[in-house]
């Protein structure tokens, strides 16, 4: 993983022309005895008054052991269970924000998340909006937001994403990590797989709409991601240099963000139907399934959409007549730009390559074992380009020809069976 000293220095020599952000994160440790340099850090800074922000499962592979270390050190701290639903879900909901800010006091210096995503995004929400700053101590490698700015929160049953603060620093205990559920090593997996396509989609915005790309944020990573698919034997062992590589990919996915200011790098197409999905369960009152797990799955649908039915409509653009394109600018930039577009698609892997890695992992491949529909499906492959103005394949797809339900791409397609 790139030491922030390093980064620091890179992005100097960045010339993209974009704005750089300041990484503000002052230590970033990774290693098995992380809990014990939490604490020093703790202690060096002179933190007195700590809240610690976990669930009832992290509290007992993590956080338990953290309060004991601070009591032995006399360092005065409380402990915020998030309490689950009725569903038995810890959610980022306006209940289980509540219960947090609660738990923060006046004189609280310091708030620690210990747990996964969901955890941290209720830590980063309150603290944030209780002018504390935030530690992090994840307990599974499971998502790549442990060291960004949004709080995807849900508020009266809508999800968001609020920009709020990064930690100040962040420190993955490997063995705690390790001992984490087969399902959420997965996950973390999935949420890196989808960078290559939506590494794609960036490149594919720049190319087309000119949005603002960074080549260093993107170089940052697809290394991570290189670096995770080339380690998937010892992932799937969750060994420690597995686990050590997967937590170290997703924090770098989640650097490449901070330093741009945005999601970009890593999520397009792949994460849209994500949301969508997720959005939907919301709807329906569906227990949530892990966000890496969705992202696993809509990167191989966005993969066989991408290489077989957007590849062949940009190679064959030119003899396309009646196109119901909506914005012909778009169209003609993607003319002019055929050839560049043609080989970032054609750099993209296979959807099969996606899931025999996942299989690797024991992890989900289709969209029927998380409980989506073919219809979901389908239907997220025509409105989730709606959920983000970013100018993704998707969109790309959608405006100029869209998915029709009687001919559906996926129905009679054998790698994806819904
Ligand atoms: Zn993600």
């Amino acid at each position: 993983m790139i030491a922030l000293k390093e980064l620091s220095d890179l992005t100097k020599y960045c010339t993209c022309g974009n704005r750089h952000f300041d990484i503000s994160i002052d230590e970033i440790v990774i290693g098995h005895d992380a809990l014990h340099q939490a604490v020093s850090y703790i202690k060096n800074h002179q933190f007195q008054k700590v809240a610690i922000i976990a669930d009832q499962t992290t509290y007992n592979v993590a956080g338990e052991k953290l309060s004991n270390m601070l009591k032995k050190l006399n360092v005065n701290h409380e402990v915020v269970l998030i309490q689950p639903n009725e569903l038995d879900d810890v959610i980022a909901d306006e209940t289980s924000l509540i219960q947090a800010m609660l738990g923060i006091q006046q004189d609280t210096d310091v708030v620690i998340a210990v747990g996964s995503g969901t955890i941290h995004d209720i830590a980063r929400f309150s603290s944030f909006k209780m002018g504390k700053p935030f530690i992090s101590i994840p307990t599974a490698p499971s998502v790549d937001g442990f060291n960004s700015m949004g709080a995807p929160v849900v508020i009266k049953g809508v999800k968001t994403t609020y920009q709020m603060q990064p930690p100040i620093a962040l420190f993955a205990d490997i063995t705690i990590l390790q001992q984490a559920p087969k399902q959420m090593i997965a996950a973390g997996f999935g949420d890196m797989i989808g960078k290559y396509t939506s590494l794609a989609d960036w490149k594919f915005s720049q190319l087309i709409a000119d949005e603002s790309y960074c080549p260093l944020a993107a170089q940052l990573t697809e290394e991570a991601l290189e670096e995770c698919v080339k380690s998937i034997d010892q992932i799937a062992e969750a060994n420690e240099v597995g686990v050590k590589i997967l937590i170290e990919s997703l924090v770098q996915s989640g650097l490449a963000m901070l330093l741009v200011g945005h999601s970009s790098p890593a999520s397009g197409g792949e994460h849209h139907l994500s949301h969508y999905w997720e959005m939907e369960f919301l709807k329906q009152g569906k227990a949530q399934v892990l966000h890496g797990a969705k992202v696993g799955v809509s990167a191989q649908l966005i993969l066989n959409l991408y290489k077989n039915d957007v590849l062949k409509l940009v190679s064959t653009i030119e003899s396309l007549e009646d196109l119901d394109a909506k914005s012909k600018d778009k169209l003609n930039n993607v003319i002019e730009k055929q050839k560049d577009v043609v080989e970032v698609l054609n750099s993209l892997p296979d959807a099969t390559t996606l899931s025999n890695l996942l299989q690797k992992l024991e992890g989900v491949i289709l969209p029927a074992e998380l409980g989506i529909s073919s219809e979901l499906v389908r239907n997220s492959l025509n409105e989730a380009h709606l959920l983000r103005n970013r100018y993704t394949m998707l969109k790309f797809w959608n405006e100029h020809v869209g998915i029709r339900a009687a001919a559906h791409p996926y129905s009679a397609r054998k790698s994806i069976e819904l």
